[in-house]
């Protein structure tokens, strides 16, 4: 998709800086495990697929993927404060490294849940790590241990994340045009 679609407002953050912030979370998710260990990386599907595949590519050691899929939106752009896990994990956690991968970070309800749940299966290690998050949006405290970009509080698709399941392939992030869903 050459052309900015109708329903998009701008090009938020570009392929280049999102490519540059992955590698330098990767090392920062590299020097935080302890050296040589195995990671599973859990992707809060969907949005985080993108952003998973990439990062997984960029961490110097071995991972393996699990998937939790958990419900906080439905289609449009408002939460339901309502989080529920509808896949759960595949792997036992317990005595692992785990890394939670999540496309961005709004209210915070989905993550505090996630977090919460994930702690009593007992890992050795649970760390987050966030591609976006929009501070001014949120209702309940959290804050990942791997940031990449903290946005203004506008709706943005692209790099996994959607407009009614729309936009995941865009190699870029993009600002949706509020007249699209207000
Ligand atoms: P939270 O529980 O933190 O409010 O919600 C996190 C989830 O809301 C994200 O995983 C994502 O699915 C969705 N979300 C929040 N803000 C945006 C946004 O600007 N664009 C898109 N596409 N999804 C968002």
């Amino acid at each position: 998709m050459n052309e900015l679609d109708h329903q998009l407002e701008k090009i938020l953050i570009t392929e280049d800086e999102i490519k540059k912030k992955v590698q330098e979370l990767a090392d920062e998710i590299d020097t935080a495990f302890p050296p040589g260990e195995e990671i599973i990386m859990i992707c809060i599907l969907r949005g985080a697929v993108v952003f998973m595949a990439d990062l997984a590519r960029c961490l110097e050691r071995q991972v393996t993927f699990d998937f939790m899929d958990v419900s906080s939106y439905g289609s449009g752009t408002v939460t339901s404060g309502v989080v529920r896990i509808i896949k759960d994990l595949e792997e036992d956690i317990s005595g692992k490294n785990v890394l939670i991968v999540e496309d961005i970070i709004d209210t915070g309800l989905t993550l505090k849940y996630v977090v919460k749940v994930l702690k009593t299966r007992k890992p050795a290690r649970l760390k987050v790590v966030t591609l976006l998050d929009k501070p001014e949006r949120r209702v309940t405290e959290f804050k990942a241990d791997f940031n990449g970009f903290a946005i203004p509080d506008m709706f943005v698709v692209g790099y996994g994340l959607d407009y009614a399941q729309k936009y995941r392939n865009l190699p870029y992030i993009a600002v949706l045009k509020a007249s699209v869903y207000s």
